[in-house]
């Protein structure tokens, strides 16, 4: 039995400094709900930037949330708050 846990990602409406758009997971810190779309359930972030890169050009998976080094930028942001 395989268990896939299943995310909702969102998509900035508008593109950051960068020029791009930004896909956050419903649990990221600096998600702001008001700004986003709503994208869908994906079980990983690559599955929804790959469906968002047909809406938005160019996009990118937010580090804070998405990134290779999830855990550690959770921390750094726990930290930065003072937890
Ligand atoms: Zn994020």
């Amino acid at each position: 039995m395989t268990e896939v846990k299943m995310m909702t990602y969102f998509v900035t409406f508008e593109p950051g400094r960068d020029g791009q758009h930004v896909v956050h997971s419903e649990r990221c810190q600096v998600l702001i709900r008001g700004e986003t779309d709503e994208v869908g359930a994906f079980a990983d972030s690559t599955a929804a930037v790959r469906l968002v890169q047909a809406l938005y050009d160019p996009v990118i998976a937010c580090p804070i949330c998405c990134g290779a080094g999830q855990s550690r930028a959770r921390l750094a942001v726990a930290e930065a708050q003072g937890g």
